[in-house]
């Protein structure tokens, strides 16, 4: 696609997303919590492909930056965005660029803990209680077949037919999301907070009447005001944000 990008036109660079953490400084995927993939030097095996500049980042920062840009948080200055899919990914704009800490490794906000001493956390990490054991389409998956409703896509259809035992599940999610929104809110007190991924995307309605109502209700004054808001860019957040990172 580079390579037919390049025949008829300007090419500023390359833009990879990846799902996992990825260290800036040497354009390193550390580690993927959900895919087999460590200490990967991807930026210098895809440089060695085209004679452009790459940059790399995680892809909850790629879709972060590609709401804030051009989706839900657009005409904000401090957004936050939250990926609900496989996993729970995330990313922080602050003051119109991504924060992502000393060593470009953050913001893993799929790795706060919600509970101590909680439920274990997915893949590779090695955390317990964190958002991501409670909130990812995974975890939803988990806890359906646990309760004989199906796998999370089962869940969902019968949550839209009414079925109480399927609402309950993802009124749970939503409220460990608000608790996950209350500890992001008194951090980092965004404009807003936009929910994104594949779970995101198709379950927002039943999800964040609840989540929102907990963080009006729990963060401190007046961070719980910050807008609560689905994604506009579906599946695309993460590509269009991975764009984003060669723009100037
Ligand atoms: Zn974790």
């Amino acid at each position: 696609m580079v390579t037919a990008l390049c025949r008829d036109r300007d090419v500023l660079g390359v833009g990879v997303g990846v799902p996992g953490t990825v260290e800036q400084r040497t354009g390193t995927l550390v580690r993927a919590v959900n895919l087999p993939l460590r200490n990967i030097p991807l930026r210098d095996l895809v440089a060695a492909q085209f004679d452009l500049d790459v940059t790399l980042d995680n892809d909850g920062n790629c879709a972060a930056l590609g709401e804030h840009r051009f989706g839900a948080a657009t005409g904000t200055t401090h957004s936050v965005t939250l990926t609900l899919g496989t996993g729970v990914g995330g990313g922080i704009v602050a003051d119109g660029r991504l924060f992502a800490g000393a060593r470009g490794t953050g913001a893993e906000l799929g790795h706060i803990v919600i509970e101590r001493d909680g439920r274990p956390c997915q893949g590779s990490c090695p955390g317990h209680g964190h958002l991501e054991a409670y909130c990812s389409g995974t975890a939803l998956g988990a806890r359906g077949r646990e309760a004989g409703l199906g796998d999370a896509h089962a869940v969902l259809a019968k949550a839209e037919q009414g079925d109480a035992a399927a609402v309950a599940l993802l009124d749970d999610l939503g409220a460990a999301l608000g608790a996950g929104l209350v500890t992001l809110a008194n951090t980092l007190a965004p404009e807003a907070f936009v929910i994104a991924g594949g779970l995101g995307d198709a379950a927002s309605h039943l999800i964040l009447p609840t989540a929102g109502r907990i963080l009006r209700e729990q963060a401190l004054p007046p961070n719980g005001e910050a807008r609560l808001v689905p994604a506009k860019l579906g599946g695309d957040a993460g590509m269009i944000g991975a764009a984003c990172l060669v723009l100037p």
